[in-house]
């Protein structure tokens, strides 16, 4: 039984390139230098990606590559020209993360194919829906803390095709909205350079272990229900990791795609000798979400990855079918086929030879010299008149030019000037989020809107907003639009919205829309794609230094309080602290104490250890908007700050700045 699912494998260098394609992947995905979120991996030039696709394309292979960072404006523009050189040479598509190159791409470039990466925080239908209708992505990785039934509808009803992670590393938080490692050591995994501190060791409460580090996930046991679940393309997850790694996995995922069997016993142990943590999980696919979903890579599992005994995949030059036909009065022509596919190159007009006409074996001689490419001769067939004059440049240009029309079928694209929108800025506010309603201080009015997450407002609370959960999946919306008819009727007006998946559904009942940081907003283009969608104001990226944002003014800027982290699907507390109330403090090796709650739910949100605080800083921040976040802080603790602010008071105790 055979299928169409695209089967899509890592390629962090050519070697595990050439593994995934000898063990049978339909599509590789691989970075190019800079703009791709593993910083570390050895990754392709634009020189060696040529060979990469070539390679590829002879095995009917697409390959996608990575510019699947958050950019700053100073980087658009290259980013712009680097899709658009790796187009031109043949690539299959890109996956971008950052919503402001989209946009870029969508207005000036729609033949480019664009994948929408798992950074892009995709829950539900309406995320992936934006990404098609607005940014005109083809595809949209989901996200992996999706179930299978929320996976099914999304893939059977977006307007986009789905991708989803089969196999490999999973992240404690969810994609896109993790900054633990920019938190802790200035490495921004939205950046791609993920320094994966929630591998370290932390303590909840008297319990020490490994509380952050979930086991990596494998699907092989569910193929074939994911096989009927509309998705288009199953990953493996891996540039880190090697060769051996990616032809093994890539060989076990192809036979039992082929065969149409989900994993059994020995498979799962192939796999697991290959790379895991402890074992796999299915936790996320399955709504297991327990302790048995972490693990971290010992001793023993490094061992075992020593021992595994692979099968050799040789990679053999396929061959292609020629057929050359050089009729006097008519332009030289040359067809190549390559299984299905078939592409006919012209040449010049042919004339009667004045002296010595060309042979047939001349002519064949020089149409088969095919040893620099990744092809090997099938059949070859001239069809000619006597006595011709041709050159043989013309025949080797022929030729060439049949090759490379067989391994680029891309439209050519041409760049135009660069140019970035005029983006109207919004009017200065000052927004608050408070954890709890208890915290929303007496001179609350110091803020023009005052947000509490949707799931804690009350009639006759003092704020009128209400916060989004960032995390919201379809089998969730009754509840949720509940609650949003419920706020709505108890007065409240705005709605902070930190998904994209939730900006129509909000819109619907009313609320007047602010931007949450965790959209991303790191650049004009990705600023001015959110105010057009309507909104208040947006609230830029966090890891933006001040002098990224000098020609934000108005926007918003987290000016006070403790950053998320990490927001995880799993609750963290549960099996540590327990979770009576859903609370707790999570400790690092130094013993550097961050807060974590759980909101609507179990959803978890881990704060940074210290605030931002910039009170004596007024000068600095007074041109933004003025975003304050109050997380775990006592009552009077609330009130303090609001005074220290409108004084231009010094710090308490430990704080960081906006650089
Ligand atoms: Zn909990």
């Amino acid at each position: 039984m055979k299928n169409q699912i695209e089967l899509l494998a890592p390629a962090g260098d050519m070697d595990a390139l050439v593994s995934a394609v000898s063990a049978g992947a339909n599509a590789v995905y691989l970075g190019v230098e800079d703009f791709n979120a593993r910083k570390r991996a050895k990754n392709f030039t634009q020189e060696s990606v040529k060979e990469a696709i070539s390679l590829c394309h002879a095995h009917s292979v697409k390959v996608y590559v990575t510019l699947n960072t958050a950019l700053f404006d100073k980087e658009l523009e290259r980013a712009l020209d680097t899709a658009i050189a790796l187009w031109n040479i043949g690539v299959d598509g890109f996956i971008i993360a950052d919503l402001g190159l989209a946009s870029l791409i969508k207005e000036k470039y729609k033949q480019i194919e664009i994948h929408a990466s798992t950074q892009c925080t995709v829950h539900n239908l309406d995320g992936a829906n934006f990404l098609a209708d607005k940014l005109g992505f083809s595809r949209v990785v989901l996200a992996r803390e999706l179930d299978r039934d929320n996976i099914k509808y999304i893939s059977q009803n977006a307007r986009a095709e789905t991708e989803m992670f089969v196999h490999g590393a999973h992240c404690m938080s969810v994609s896109g909205q993790c900054l633990l490692s920019y938190a802790m050591g200035g490495r921004s995994g939205n950046r791609g350079e993920c320094a994966q501190p929630c591998r370290l060791p932390y303590q909840i409460g008297n319990k020490s272990g490994y509380p952050l580090s979930l086991k990596d996930m494998s699907l092989a046991g569910h193929i074939t229900e994911i096989y009927n679940s509309g998705v288009a393309s199953l990953k493996i997850e891996g540039r880190m990791k090697g060769n051996d790694y990616v032809g093994g996995t890539v060989g076990i995922w192809r036979e039992l795609l082929d065969s149409g069997k989900n994993a059994s016993r020995r498979e799962f142990e192939t796999l697991g000798a290959l790379f895991s943590r402890q074992g796999f999980t299915d936790g996320y696919y399955m709504s297991r979400i327990d302790k048995a979903m972490l693990g971290v890579r010992t001793d023993e599992n490094k061992a075992q990855s020593t021992n595994v005994k692979l099968k050799e995949n040789t990679l053999q030059k396929p061959s292609i079918n020629m057929k050359a036909s050089l009729i006097i009065g008519k332009k030289a022509s040359l067809t190549l086929s390559l299984g299905e596919r078939e592409v006919t190159v012209l040449g010049d007009i042919i004339e009667e030879a004045k002296t010595a006409p060309m042979s047939r074996e001349d002519i064949s001689t020089s149409l088969s010299k095919l040893g620099n490419t990744p092809f090997a001769l099938g059949s070859l067939d001239v069809e000619m008149s006597q006595g011709i004059m041709i050159r043989k440049s013309s025949l080797n240009g022929l030729r060439r030019d049949g090759i490379e029309k067989l391994l680029n079928q891309n439209p050519a694209v041409e760049k135009v000037d660069f140019e970035v929108k005029e983006i109207k800025k919004p009017s200065k506010i000052k927004t608050a989020l408070f954890s709890r309603e208890e915290q929303i201080p007496k001179n609350k009015d110091y803020f023009d809107i005052v947000f509490l997450y949707l799931d804690r407002v009350r009639r006759g609370t003092l704020a009128n907003g209400i916060c989004m959960p960032p995390v919201i999946f379809d089998s969730q919306w009754d509840e949720i639009e509940k609650m949003l008819r419920d706020a709505k009727e108890i007065g409240i007006e705005y709605a902070l919205i930190t998904n994209i998946g939730q900006i129509e559904r909000v819109k619907k009942y009313g609320f007047k829309l602010v931007f949450d940081y965790r959209l991303n907003a790191f650049n004009g283009p990705c600023v001015g794609l959110l105010c057009e969608q309507g909104c208040e104001n947006v609230i830029l990226a966090p890891e933006l230094i001040l002098a990224q944002t000098r020609d934000y003014s108005g926007f918003g800027l987290i000016v006070y309080g403790k950053i998320p982290v990490m927001t995880t699907h799993k609750c963290v507390i549960k099996d540590t602290a327990g979770c009576a109330n859903c609370k707790t403090y999570i400790r690092d090796r130094q013993g550097t104490k961050m807060y974590a709650e759980g909101i609507y739910g179990h959803l978890n949100i881990i704060y940074n250890s210290v605030p931002i605080y910039m009170a004596d800083k007024p000068d600095s921040i007074s041109c933004y908007s003025q975003h304050f976040i109050f997380t775990d802080e006592e009552n009077e603790e609330c009130e303090r700050i609001i005074d220290a602010y409108k004084k231009n008071k010094a710090p308490v105790g430990a704080f960081r700045r906006i650089k």
